[in-house]
């Protein structure tokens, strides 16, 4: 084995919510490889090299990580939240396949507390039960796919968590999601727009998904919409969304 590259999720934003072994990964650190909002999260310090980078150059970046790697350094690839969940992981092995030069390069992943879950608890309890997770972005696939896999989880009943609900560059797509739900699904189910969550920026708003309009969600928002059995249960602390945990046989 020559080289080794830690993969790590730093949560959704509060620095109580990185793991110890994500610190513990940074403190070892000689270089972080990442987007650019993700490593100005992470402290300078001496003998620790940033490398920020902009957006959509997931492959060059996973690249560059690799081959400091081997070179011996110490390298850290940041990702918010998780980074298996629509992140670098799946970039960094895309980038190792058939690339013979690096196989001997330890590769380790770091989990970190995704959007949704932070999302999720924050509301309560809306994934509960089964669920599932989708990407409403197009820059990675074709959006009729999006819209089949939208009616297919919508059909199946699961509770579903929107990552990069709506650019400025993609305005419509979150519109057209949005009709497709409601024609889907054909209830006022809760749906849940969580927007920078466990940061100070963090504002949470809950509606039936018949009043949700695409203004709400923005690339800083996880939109969580529940099943058929989603209920909001009002109590005097506050609304709590969450889903039961059985389904009548
Ligand atoms: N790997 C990340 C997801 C990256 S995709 C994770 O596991 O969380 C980026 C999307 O994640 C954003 O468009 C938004 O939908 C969501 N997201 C990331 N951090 C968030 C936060 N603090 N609050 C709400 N949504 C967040």
């Amino acid at each position: 084995m020559t080289g080794r590259l830690v993969i790590a999720g730093l949560g959704p934003g509060a620095d109580d919510l990185v793991t110890p072994q994500v610190s513990a990964a940074l403190a070892e650190a000689t270089d972080v490889v990442g987007y650019i909002p993700y490593v100005a999260r992470v402290t300078p310090r001496p003998g620790l090299t940033l490398h920020p980078s902009d957006n959509r150059v997931e492959r060059d970046r996973a690249a560059h990580a690799l081959s400091m790697a081997a070179e011996g350094r110490r390298v850290v690839v940041v990702s918010s939240g998780d980074p298996g969940v629509f992140a670098m992981a799946s970039a960094v092995f895309e980038a190792l396949e058939g690339r013979a030069e690096w196989d001997g390069v330890q590769v380790e992943v770091l989990p970190g507390i995704t959007a949704m879950l932070a999302a999720a608890a924050r509301a309560g309890a809306p994934l509960g039960h089964d669920f599932c997770a989708i990407n409403l972005s197009d820059n990675l696939k074709p959006w009729a796919l999006i819209e089949k896999r939208l009616r297919l989880a919508a059909e199946a009943d699961l509770a579903m968590a929107f990552y990069n609900p709506r650019s400025a560059s993609r305005p419509e797509g979150f519109a057209r999601a949005l009709e497709v739900l409601r024609e889907a699904c054909g209830d006022a189910r809760p749906m849940i727009f969580a927007r920078a969550v466990s940061t100070p920026e963090e504002h949470l708003l809950t509606v039936p998904l018949t009043e949700a309009r695409p203004e709400m969600a923005d690339m800083r928002t996880v939109v969580i919409l529940g099943n058929s059995a989603t209920r909001v249960l009002r109590r005097a602390g506050g609304d709590v969304v969450y889903t039961p945990r059985s389904v009548p046989a």
